[in-house]
């Protein structure tokens, strides 16, 4: 079980702060140390390895010829720096083409070898360091390199992919199946000519690519590939390095970076930004991860007993709180930001850390580019010894600045409950869910309209901005749209359902805050109902890319969804003032008309051409009339169509909203 597949739990209650135990207290009196030369620096005197172990009894590197196998050619002694805990030993040659490990001596025991915290190369399944020479990895352009220019938050477009998934599938065209290759390649086409990998995506206009992790994880072996074997990755091994089952070749330790970097460029020359899955709240290994073999107990929370902490449901939980586990985050993202380019972050488990730590990381990144989006999971999968007030918290997220919470309120409110699959919501039918959908739309901010007592999760509006909110109806996690809406309403036709699938995106995507959506969704991809695929077969995960012809009709949908977001600032206000001034809500009485909602962007809100925007969803399966005051309308979107360019005017008067569809007019 892996912390996303549970991820989506949210913590309702707020439970007591637990005491510091006597057993965590041990660990506040270590020194700390933030420089950025850890483990091992190669410069003009020679290669130096420094390891941050304030505990050990002894330490040293033990030096190889190869990634895997074979004993040490060396083995250096390294010596203590009592006022900083760092260990270091140096040797005056550039050992560039070497592999290394360090080992530590505790309680008159020597651990096992690990290639520390530190790694940013590593032998195939990460067993060992490498030394490799950074500037040889650089593609072609690098220097000049830079992903798209943000100047707002809720101007970014989401859309989250697995390398796999993408280009897997025969249907993809693409030649570097499962590999960062993948999202470098141009003019690659579905079997009927259809635009597939970084095309489709300029094509359907997102802004950023969110991928899933890309360091290097524990799950898949690395040295029996190409091996059918298939993991999200959610089970970090080294957070520093790339993982190599994305590599063309995981032997070399510079592939798997430059490769990483060739992607990057790819979609940075294409327009789009790249935001990485970071998941520094819990490791794959416990008493054998990199954190315990460097610095026994340190990295990690436990209980009064002793026993591990698990508020990550994967068996641990690091501790943000304490000193060197974050520095350990605010550089790990650094280095990401600074060598691969990387343009935002998305924090699993986000509120297993302490908004504190969150507030330094996106303070930090600021001054690297200050238009570096982070964003996370507001919630935990179980409780913390962290007082809930100082978790990053959804509930906390005002207290935190220049950071994004995913909503939990619209995902549920617009499609059904996450774990429930026959569950329903307000655009497949369900009557109750209007005011919480409400709360999705003004992006959990303050609103005179909007009663948050009423909401189904959240109880009051816990975002001071807009740009603190992600929206989406569907993840990596739990069922795909397309399976929820099979299961949630078995008796439906697919046609119903479509037009479910696109009301859905039209609500999270005219909302305000950032827009989210799950790679695929474009085309109705499945995933066969599975709802947990975190190492289901490629066959579950693999988009299938003749779907693209298949919905085609879907697929223009959501294209013209998002170019009518982009083209529109009203839906991308950055105030919450902005949008209790802007975003009139009409009355509508639910008991008597359920399912239905209108509202309108005013005042050319945030500088709009459009003097009002009417935004009118019906979710119920019969069709709804509802009242719009007289004027020269531009009919924007209507009966499962959309397009900013116009399909038609409307006078206004007495207007039928066809079932499971949003109605969207202009004026002037
Ligand atoms: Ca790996």
């Amino acid at each position: 079980m892996y912390a996303a597949a549970i991820a989506a739990l949210s913590v309702t209650a707020a439970q007591p702060a637990a005491a510091q135990s006597n057993y965590d207290a041990r660990f506040v009196a270590y020194p700390s140390y933030n420089g950025t030369d850890l483990e091992l620096l190669v410069d003009g005197s020679g290669t130096h390895f420094k390891l941050w172990s304030p505990t050990a009894e002894a330490a040293r590197v033990n030096l190889y010829d190869n990634g895997r196998t074979g004993a040490p050619y060396k083995t250096l002694e390294m010596t203590i720096n009592p006022s900083n805990g760092v260990w270091s030993a140096s040797l005056p040659e550039r050992l560039y083409g070497k592999f290394y490990t360090f080992q530590i001596q505790n309680n008159g025991k020597w651990l096992d070898e690990t290639p520390g915290v530190w790694a940013k190369a590593v032998g195939v399944n990460g067993k060992r360091a490498a030394i490799i020479d950074f500037a040889s990895t650089n593609p072609e352009g690098w220097n000049s390199d830079k992903g798209p220019a943000v100047k707002n938050f809720s101007d970014v477009i989401l859309y989250e992919m697995h390398h796999r998934d993408m280009s897997l599938h025969p249907s993809s065209g693409i030649a570097n199946k499962g590999k960062f290759l993948a999202l470098t390649e141009r003019g690659t086409v579905s079997p009927q000519g259809l635009a597939t990998g970084i095309d489709h995506l300029k094509e359907l206009g997102v802004t950023h690519v969110h991928i899933l992790p890309s360091y290097d994880y524990n799950s898949v072996d690395e040295a029996n590939l190409p091996a059918n074997q298939y993991n999200w990755g959610y089970d970090p091994q080294n957070y520093n390095a790339p993982e190599g089952s994305y590599s063309t070749n995981p032997s070399d330790p510079a592939t798997r970076v430059r490769e990483m970097k060739q992607m990057i460029k790819a979609l940075h020359d294409a327009g789009i930004g790249v935001v990485m899955d970071v998941v520094y709240n819990h490791t794959a290994e416990n008493d054998g991860s990199n954190f315990s073999l460097t610095a026994p107990g340190y990295y990690y929370r436990h209980r009064e007993d002793g026993s591990w902490s698990d508020a990550s449901g994967c068996g641990n939980e690091t501790a943000s709180d304490r000193e060197q586990m974050a520095n350990f985050i605010v550089n790990s993202v650094k280095y990401w930001a600074d060598e691969y380019h990387v343009d935002g972050f998305r924090f699993d488990l986000m509120a297993i850390h302490d908004t504190e730590t969150m507030n330094r990381v996106a303070r930090e990144l600021k001054q690297i580019r200050p238009d570096i989006f982070v964003y996370g999971e507001g919630w935990t999968a179980g409780d913390s010894p962290l007082a809930v007030e100082r978790r990053a918290l959804k509930e906390n997220v005002s207290k935190m600045k220049d950071i994004a919470v995913f909503s939990d309120d619209i995902r549920d409110a617009v499609k059904g409950h996450y774990s429930n699959a026959e569950d329903r919501g307000f655009a497949s039918g369900k009557p109750g869910n209007e005011e919480t959908v409400k709360i999705g739309i003004v992006a959990a901010t303050a609103h005179p309209q909007v009663d948050y007592k009423k909401g189904n999760n959240s109880k009051f509006p816990y975002a001071g901005s807009p740009e603190m909110i992600v929206n989406y109806v569907s993840c990596h996690d739990d069922l795909t749209l397309t399976d929820k809406l099979r299961k949630s309403m078995p008796d439906a036709t697919d046609a119903e359902r479509l037009a479910v699938a696109k009301l859905a995106q039209t609500i999270v995507f005219t909302s305000q805050g950032t827009p989210f959506m799950f790679a695929g969704e474009e085309v109705f991809r499945d995933k066969k109902g599975v709802h947990n695929s975190y190492k289901s077969p490629d066959s579950i995960n693999a988009i299938d890319w003749n779907q693209k012809a298949t919905y085609k009709d879907q697929f223009d949908y959501y294209k013209n969804l998002i170019a009518l977001r982009k083209a529109h600032p009203a839906f991308r206000m950055t105030s919450a003032a902005d949008i209790a001034k802007n975003l009139k809500f009409d009355k509508i009485d639910s008991r008597k008309q359920p399912n239905l909602i209108s509202y309108s962007l005013l005042n050319n809100a945030n500088g709009d051409q459009w003097a009002e925007i009417k935004v009118i969803f019906n979710g119920a399966p019969a069709a709804q009339t509802v009242s719009v005051k007289g004027g020269n309308w531009i009919v924007v979107a209507r009966d499962g169509k959309i397009d900013p360019a116009g399909l038609g005017s409307s006078q206004g008067g007495k207007i039928e909203v066809a079932p499971y569809s949003a109605l969207i007019l202009a004026r002037e």
